[in-house]
């Protein structure tokens, strides 16, 4: 750009103005009046307003602005736009100072207005909407998963339900101080009593019998009353009156902070088990009898032998009372000596007979507390039949001082028989001399121990295998019951069958019962 700077003289001839828009070199006219400026000439100044721009502004400016300079017209005269042209958003206008020109410098930023406020108005709503978002989803999800729990608890509410009502179980829950606060279906159809009826009874309760009455009473303290974990037999009564057995097994009911709150109690009905049980019993009995009868079997031969002798006695006797009567030469004294002696030999045929008799005779177990040695004398003159049989001598070690037993006196009296019956047979092929049977009876603790003692062939480990398995038998003749008979006895009675070999051969059978004091049964009320 070019701009012409006239160049004047005054009236004197100096130099002294300049007129815009005359041209240089113009010829003085014609009529000039003196003393006016004269036209001197023109100073002529280029600018290269590019290059200003180029030159005066900075890169970095540069870099983010669009520069332009505009004439007074508003043209733009140069530009300078390295980072593009401008927004027109953030500008700025100044004059450009130079000599002789109007012109403007404008800058025009390539930058967009941030919009802040607006971006963080709108940020925020979009949060906002997101966090409600995601709270809608959190809180449908929670429904969702309170549903579930809601669905699961109510179907395990109804499983429990179901549950209890066929549960044939009683349950029943008594508080610590004593009242009842529990009790399922099952329970209220054992006692015949409806939960209402039950729910607050107080002990002692309206189904206990009057024993359990008689036992604790109306005010026992509540320390007293037994607590039992491992299950224990009572009788209750029903509300139509009858009684029936009962099973309990008890124990502490724990809240969720561990605390104790009652204690729980399930009840079995075992009337069922106990009819099955006596048909058991009533079995056992009837298949014990059997073994008795096999062993009678044995016996009534050997009755025979035995009872021959005082039946021959008693007829000799006999003849030779009535010999002397019928010669008329008998004083009544002279016949006293053998009648006592027939008396005699009658007592001992009797007590052949009834001991056989007592053995065989069917009797329901019976625990009594007896004296060892009247059962062990009970059975005595069977052995002594058999031993006589087998030609077998005999040898008894028994305690003087024993105490007294609690037993079913006929059934370890069958014991006894056996065993000595299994030793005879055991000593059987041996040689005269060496056939002896010993029987010991000694006090071991609480207990009194029997040992039957042979010195025959012995058990070998094939037999011992299946020894007390019933109708095993080595024997011909053998029902193989009485081992099995034997230990089914002994472990009612609370005491223990067992064997081992005999140091000199054969074998030692041994069996324990009861001292009675220590044998007495418990029975205890809930
Ligand atoms: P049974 O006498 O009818 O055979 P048991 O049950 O009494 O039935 O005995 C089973 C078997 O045990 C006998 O057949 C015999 O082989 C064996 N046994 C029992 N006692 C003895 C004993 N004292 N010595 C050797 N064997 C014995």
């Amino acid at each position: 750009m070019d701009y012409h700077f006239p160049l004047f003289s005054d009236q004197s001839g100096e130099q002294n103005g300049e007129k815009k828009g005359e041209k240089k070199g113009e010829p003085e006219k014609k009529g000039e009046k003196k003393g006016e400026p004269k036209y001197l000439g023109s100073i002529v100044v280029s600018y290269k307003l590019s290059a200003i721009l180029q030159d005066a502004v900075p890169w970095w400016f540069a870099k983010d602005n669009e520069i332009s300079i505009v004439d007074i017209d508003d043209r733009v005269v140069a530009v300078r736009a390295d980072g593009g042209p401008g927004l027109n958003v953030f500008t700025h206008s100044r004059s450009l100072d130079l000599p002789g020109v109007s012109l403007m410098l404008k800058t025009n930023s390539i930058n967009n207005s941030p919009k802040l406020l607006s971006n963080v108005l709108v940020l925020t709503v979009i949060v906002l909407a997101l966090g409600l978002s995601w709270s809608l989803w959190e809180l449908w999800r929670d429904v969702l998963r309170r549903q579930a729990v809601e669905t699961a608890l109510q179907a395990q509410v109804a499983f429990r339900k179901a549950m209890e009502k066929s549960l044939v179980t009683g349950l029943r829950v008594r508080s610590m101080d004593g009242h009842l606060v529990y009790v399922n279906p099952a329970f209220c159809a054992m006692v015949g009593l409806t939960e209402q009826e039950l729910i607050g009874q107080k002990m002692p309760f309206s189904f206990w019998t009057q024993a359990a009455y008689e036992a604790f009473g109306a005010d026992l303290p509540m320390a007293e009353i037994p607590v039992v974990h491992n299950g224990f037999e009572t009788v209750y009564q029903h509300a139509a009156g009858h009684e029936f057995p009962v099973s309990i097994y008890e124990s502490p009911l724990v809240d969720e902070n561990g605390l104790q709150t009652g204690w729980m109690g399930s009840i079995l009905d075992i009337s069922e088990r106990k009819k099955t049980e006596l048909t058991l019993r009533q079995s056992e009995d009837k298949l014990q009898r059997s073994a008795r009868l096999a062993t009678m079997g044995e016996l009534a031969s050997m009755m025979a032998h035995e009872l021959n002798q005082p039946l021959t006695a008693i007829n000799t006797y006999a003849s030779g009372i009535l010999n002397m009567m019928k010669s008329g030469k008998v004083e009544s004294d002279e016949l006293i000596p053998a009648l006592d002696q027939m008396q005699k030999q009658a007592v001992r045929a009797a007590t052949i007979i009834r001991s056989v008799h007592d053995f065989v005779v069917k009797r329901g177990p019976n625990r009594t507390q007896r004296q060892f040695s009247e059962v062990f004398n009970a059975v005595l003159p069977l052995i002594q039949m058999q031993a006589k049989t087998y030609l077998i001598s005999l040898k008894f070690d028994v305690e003087t001082a024993l105490p007294d037993v609690l037993i079913d006196p006929i059934s370890i009296e069958q014991v006894i028989l056996n065993l000595t019956r299994n030793a005879l047979h055991a000593m059987h092929d041996l040689p005269m001399k060496q056939r002896v049977l010993h029987i010991t009876a000694s006090r071991k603790g609480n207990q009194v121990q029997v040992e039957v003692i042979d010195n025959g062939a012995g058990i070998t480990e094939e037999v011992a295998e299946r020894l007390f398995s019933p109708f095993f038998s080595t024997k011909a003749e053998g029902m193989g019951m009485g081992l099995n008979i034997c230990r089914t006895i002994i472990e009612f009675h609370g005491g223990q069958l067992n064997y081992l070999p005999n140091p000199s051969g054969g074998t030692i059978f041994s069996f324990t019962v009861p001292v009675a004091s220590h044998g007495s049964v418990q029975t205890e009320l809930i």
